[in-house]
């Protein structure tokens, strides 16, 4: 971790917030929203959306920590939306796969922000299957109006433990034989035989803590104790709060995951015309700018996986993205840890405002050479 950013942040109280909720209608019909979060001081940076992961919704920003990624944004100047794309548990389940929400979620969530705000360009920062479902749709070129992209944990390579590649080649396709989704919500509440039986089954082999969807969670999605963060990197009401946060997540999307494992990279499953079929047979088709962030305790996914993304785009356009790997750090803590606001926020930040930074030097060496500048880069 780079050790030279800023700590500490004055954030505003979250009783002056002013939020604003946009619905769009996905390309296939199906409802989306995206969620503005304003200060009470205008905002004086780009808008930056922020995309969740499967089987959670835009609320996972938002854990119950001192200071929140959306707190972080909003007191330096970013203009903050949440988008909620199909995965979210705040609509009805859907049994969609990585290829619907590349084509018709977010190119749609992207252009009603810029819709609503009249901006130009946008950032985003996106998380697991909201990452690799936003990266398919930056590769095929749906997302241009995206400048600078902060992905976390899984990007165009997934790569997950072995204990993971186990259960996703044998037990995957054994559960979707009797069940259209799972549910880490069932550690609470299980309204199955099936769901009763899975539980029973995580009780007795994860016995890491004693939150029954913590554990649920651990099993559905990785193979650590816990596999999504470290427990000592969450406080007692966010480990808490997590159980309302997870629900339902279709077994369509495990089986797309468990053929993109096999390939080593994302493949589409759909036939989409507007979606390649490999990820990384051609160069994508983004003048985007990738900051990968990877967990290096991440036992959902491994860092490796951000890596290898960043290595095969370093080499497409050397020195232009960057990669950063957050020690001490897993999958989904990066985002909700006591601690995030010292130990990632300052990164996601500084990546975010890169862009802008290049661009004041920009302006301000051409007005004074009166000629094209010869820009170094401000991080
Ligand atoms: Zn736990």
């Amino acid at each position: 971790m780079r050790a030279n950013r800023e700590t500490a942040v004055a954030t505003h109280p979250r009783e002056s917030y002013v939020e604003r909720v946009v619905p769009f209608t996905a390309g296939d019909g199906r409802p989306g929203n995206v969620i503005n979060v304003r200060g009470p001081v205008p905002a004086t940076r780009p808008p930056v959306l922020l995309v969740h992961g499967a089987g959670v919704r835009a609320n996972i920003f938002r854990a119950p920590v001192d200071t929140t990624l959306v707190d972080y944004l909003i007191a330096r100047g970013h203009d903050v939306w949440l988008e909620n794309w199909r995965a979210s548990i705040d609509f009805e389940p859907v049994e969609w796969t990585l290829d619907q929400a590349a084509l018709h979620d977010h190119p749609v969530a992207v252009d009603t922000v810029c819709r609503e705000t009249g901006a130009p360009e946008i950032n985003a920062v996106i998380h697991c299957q909201g990452s690799t479902s936003f990266m398919m749709s930056a590769v095929a070129g749906l997302v241009p109006r995206v400048r600078t992209i902060v992905a976390n944990a899984v990007t165009l390579h997934p790569v997950v433990p072995p204990w993971s590649v186990a259960k996703m080649q044998v037990a995957v396709p054994a559960i979707a034989r009797l069940t259209r989704y799972v549910n880490p919500h069932w550690g609470d509440s299980a309204p199955t035989l099936l769901a009763k039986a899975m539980v029973a089954a995580v009780r007795l082999f994860h016995r890491e803590c004693d939150n029954s969807v913590c554990r649920m969670v651990s099993f559905v999605y990785g193979s650590g104790f816990p596999a999504l963060w470290r427990h000592e990197n969450l406080n007692d009401a966010t480990h808490q709060w997590l159980r309302e946060e997870f629900a339902a997540v279709p077994l369509s999307f495990f089986l797309q995951m468990r053929e993109c494992l096999r390939a080593g990279h994302l493949v589409s499953v759909e036939g989409y015309a507007a979606l390649p079929r490999d990820y990384v047979a051609r160069p994508p088709e983004t003048d985007a700018r990738f900051a990968f962030l990877g967990g290096a305790l991440n036992q959902c996914f491994l860092p490796v996986s951000q890596s290898r993304t960043y290595e095969y785009l370093n080499r497409l356009r050397p020195g232009y993205h960057t990669l950063h790997v957050l020690p001490r750090y897993s999958h989904l803590d990066v985002f909700m840890g006591a601690n995030a606001a010292r130990d990632t926020f300052p990164i996601i930040a500084a990546e975010l405002e890169r862009e802008a930074g290049r661009r004041m030097v920009a302006r301000s060496a051409r007005a004074t050479a009166g000629s094209t500048a010869n820009l170094s880069e401000v991080s």
